[in-house]
């Protein structure tokens, strides 16, 4: 899509230029493979996969006349290293599809929310908020303000609630009232790290007791402006709850886009949804064939 492709305007211009190094050429060398190598690396590709991808061009491309298809080899490579599995909301034959949000503050996770109600929204779906971010009061406040803008019903208590009593509300008011969608937001930062994770498992466990085969999906939200320390995040948080899959934000701002390889080589977790803006309409669901072909524009 277009803001795909405008939203990638840093990380696209990463291998610009790179295969005219093979122009007049007529083969693969060491000074293209090397410069092959350092765009994948700024591009935040990753160390494994960055040598996986030189080596398989070497192997492929050794000895043998070029006749112009190593662009769309290593495409290719990228897409391979994307995987093609089901990246679509896992709908739970009940109502209500419960989607519990995790993530670091300032990863853009109450926005991706928002956007994310606005995006089930326009598909006709009945959206109930949950703020679940108690111990923060500009989490409800910001939480609040998003669902007034949408007209979306939220549940919330005070700051400083117990986070496991609002999911329980919110769950209630879900089978109630019929909501297609609930979507808790939780905790983005805590004294400690493990008193973040046992939060995490506590609204977890209450959403699973109150409604069948719920969460239906657990997406992280991690900033792709923090490269490689999104996936560090990924790593955490995969420790303490089993996360269905990604929202990328920021894709808009950084030329580390790279980082959707790594998180999916390392931990198997497929990027669902991309931020590429600010604005309610900036939320994409992530297609793997366009962000490639972006790339290489
Ligand atoms: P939270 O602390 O994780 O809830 O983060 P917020 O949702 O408040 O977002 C933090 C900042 O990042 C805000 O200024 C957002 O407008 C901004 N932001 C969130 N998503 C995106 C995005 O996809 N692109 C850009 N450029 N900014 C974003």
């Amino acid at each position: 899509s277009q803001k795909i492709r405008s939203g990638l305007a840093k990380t696209k211009g990463v291998f610009a230029g790179v295969f005219d190094l093979l122009r007049g050429k007529g083969k693969v060398d060491q000074a293209f493979l090397d410069e092959l190598e350092k765009r994948l690396y700024l591009a935040d590709v990753g160390t494994q996969a960055t040598t996986q991808i030189v080596e398989r061009v070497r192997q492929a491309f050794r000895d043998k006349e070029i006749t112009g298809e190593v662009e769309a080899f290593v495409q290719q490579q990228l897409r391979e290293l994307l995987g093609n599995e089901d990246r679509g909301i896992r709908w739970s034959a009940t109502r209500p599809t419960v989607i519990l949000i995790a993530g670091v503050n300032g990863s853009g996770k109450t926005t991706s929310i928002a956007k994310l109600a606005k995006y089930l929204q326009d598909q006709g779906k009945k959206v109930l908020l949950a703020a679940c971010d108690t111990f923060r009061a500009a989490a409800v406040e910001q939480l609040t303000v998003w669902a007034q803008r949408l007209g979306c019903d939220i549940v919330k208590q005070q700051q400083g609630a117990n986070p496991a009593a609002v999911a329980f509300d919110a769950c209630e008011r879900a089978k109630a009232r019929g909501y297609d969608v609930l979507i808790v937001d939780t905790a983005g930062r805590l004294h400690t790290q493990t008193h973040l994770m046992k939060e995490l498992e506590k609204i977890h466990n209450v959403v699973a007791r109150q409604i069948p085969g719920a969460p239906h999906e657990v997406l992280l939200v991690l900033d792709a402006t923090t490269g490689q320390n999104a996936l560090a995040q990924a790593e955490q948080f995969s420790k303490s709850v089993h996360c269905t899959g990604i929202i990328l934000t920021k894709l808009d701002g950084t030329a580390k886009g790279g980082a959707i390889f790594t998180i999916k080589q390392k931990l198997g977790l497929p990027v669902k949804f991309v931020g590429v803006g600010e604005q309610l309409d900036d939320l994409e669901p992530f297609d793997p064939e366009a962000f490639v072909a972006a790339l290489f524009e």
